[in-house]
């Protein structure tokens, strides 16, 4: 596998049980953690499983968390493989396990899944999908354009990308202001800390024209780029 992130040709093994990630990238530095599971369907799914769930909130919380790449496969063929950013992930999209029961080796110990449904279209690069190999110059492209959504502070990560998630979800290509009012509730359930809400979705709209996510059309009115 060649990395996403510069291009290099080949990325390296970590050795066995490395805690930090499965692969880096030689060239970049970057790290890479995979996660697989055998469907025999086209779709990637909803959420993967992972590791320790406190671990898993530490390392985001720290900026410290590797990419991930998550395959699925059938009869030893990649069905799908996607890459997720590291600056893709929040807190918000971790979802605790229930407690491992008493009589299992490791009792109470706590994993996680990863919501990969709820990651913004923008971070969800695949790089085989459905069998099919996308073109290497096209998902790197498409890495170095997520990287205009990545913020240095995980509570501006997080406003950013929910509001890109209800822009992903509204089908059409041209959007009203209103149409992304409706997710109001939904982004308030989310930030309860929050009580301008209306504002604060109208300064993530600007900050994804000023990325060159979405553009303004007319007052109220709203392209996706
Ligand atoms: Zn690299």
């Amino acid at each position: 596998m060649y990395c996403p992130v510069c291009g290099a040709k080949i990325l390296s093994h970590y050795s066995a049980n490395k805690p930090v990630a499965d692969f880096f990238c030689d060239d970049c530095r970057s790290d890479f953690e995979l996660k697989s599971r055998e469907s025999k369907t086209a779709h990637i799914g909803r959420t993967i499983a992972d590791g320790a769930y406190r671990t898993m909130i530490e390392r985001i919380t720290s900026l410290r968390n590797p990419n991930l790449f998550v395959m699925t496969y059938s009869n030893w063929a990649v069905n799908n493989l996607m890459l997720i950013p590291n600056h893709f992930f929040t807190p918000s999209i971790i979802e605790k396990r229930p407690p491992l029961k008493d009589k299992a080796k490791r009792a109470g110990w706590v994993g996680c899944n990863i919501g990969i449904g709820e990651i913004p279209d923008s971070g969800r690069i695949f790089i085989v999908k459905n069998s099919i190999q996308e073109d290497k110059s096209k998902v790197i492209e498409l890495y170095q354009r997520s990287l205009s959504l990545k913020t240095e502070r995980l509570d501006r990560r997080g406003w950013l990308l929910d509001v890109l998630k209800c822009i992903d979800r509204i089908p059409t290509n041209s959007f009203t202001l209103n149409q992304i009012y409706a997710f109001a509730d939904e982004l308030q359930a989310k930030h309860p800390g929050n009580n301008f809400i209306k504002d604060k979705i109208r300064q993530q709209l600007q900050l994804l024209r000023d990325k060159g996510f979405i553009e303004f059309t007319a007052r109220g009115e709203y392209r996706k780029i």
